[in-house]
């Protein structure tokens, strides 16, 4: 479906930029992996996809999502390496939680750069390649926490509804070029980012890591089920279609009804 498009996912090494990595990649979308980890993981990683996916052209860049300069050498380097970037998947993010008067000032610092700025600074090196050739998909990675907001979580919440702010915008600055830019919005999801939280409450009220999971998922998700990350490589793999043309400026929860309450 995607055969000669070119993407790039930021922090694909882990979870859901994983997952939207395969899904690409499993449409013939050669892929631009991004993300920290154990060198020898990543490279393993990189072997899978290519045993995978042998027709897709797969890189990687260990740019640093919160350095302006490193997005701009990643931008180049899909560029370079696969020949343009069609589609731009801003993922990669960080959390921390903590009552506001606790928060460390240099945590809002990164989580601001690395769930918001790096948005608007590879999407300024992407543009102009997108609209010269009249076709663009930027899919920003937002959550629940772009439109609504819960207690502890003042860096990431503020970042997310900036991100969704700044989607609407570059979808107005693009609509006429067959350029699409929508904020996918995802509830929980069991990733290494939740794993975290699941841990700190398992310790904070002395249960257990299902009971802890149970209870976090529970309390703000209808379905009492996680969202699974192959889900929305799916909602990608739609808003990169042909169908998916209509959708810009969007904020797209996929929720299990948390966002219905
Ligand atoms: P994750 O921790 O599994 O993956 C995060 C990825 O980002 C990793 O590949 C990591 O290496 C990368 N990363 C972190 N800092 C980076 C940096 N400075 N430069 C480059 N890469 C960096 O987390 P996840 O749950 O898959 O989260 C992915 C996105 O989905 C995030 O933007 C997150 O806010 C969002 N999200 C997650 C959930 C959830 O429940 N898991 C819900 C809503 C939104």
């Amino acid at each position: 479906m995607l055969r000669h498009k070119n993407a790039i996912v930021t922090g694909s090494t882990s979870g859901i930029g994983l997952a939207i990595a395969n899904a690409l990649a499993g449409s013939d979308c050669n892929v631009m992996l991004n993300g920290f980890g154990d060198q020898v993981l990543i490279e393993r990683e990189m072997a899978e996809f290519r045993n995978k996916y042998p027709s897709v052209k797969v890189d990687y860049s260990p740019a640093d999502m919160s350095n302006a300069d490193d997005i701009a050498g990643l931008v180049a380097q899909a560029e370079d390496v696969l020949g343009s970037v069609d589609i731009l998947v801003n993922n990669a993010g960080i959390q921390f939680t903590a009552p506001i008067e606790h928060f460390p000032a240099d945590k809002w610092d990164s989580i601001i750069a690395v769930n918001l700025s790096a948005s608007f600074h590879s999407i300024r090196a992407a543009l102009p390649g997108m609209k010269k050739r009249n076709y663009g998909r930027i899919l920003n990675i937002a959550s629940v926490h772009g439109l609504v907001a819960s207690a502890h979580k003042c860096a990431y919440v503020a970042a997310k509804h900036a991100l969704v702010g700044l989607t609407k915008v570059v979808a107005l600055e693009t609509a006429e070029y067959n350029i699409t830019c929508n904020a996918i919005c995802p509830g929980w999801v069991h990733t290494p980012l939740v794993q975290k939280q699941i841990e700190d409450r398992a310790a904070s009220e002395g249960i257990d890591e299902k009971k802890a999971s149970e209870e976090l998922v529970g309390e703000k998700q209808p379905s009492k089920r996680f969202v699974q990350p192959e889900y929305i490589g799916d909602l990608v793999l739609f808003l990169c279609s042909e169908a998916g043309a209509a959708f810009t400026g969007a904020p797209i929860n996929i929720d299990g009804g948390w966002l219905a309450q």
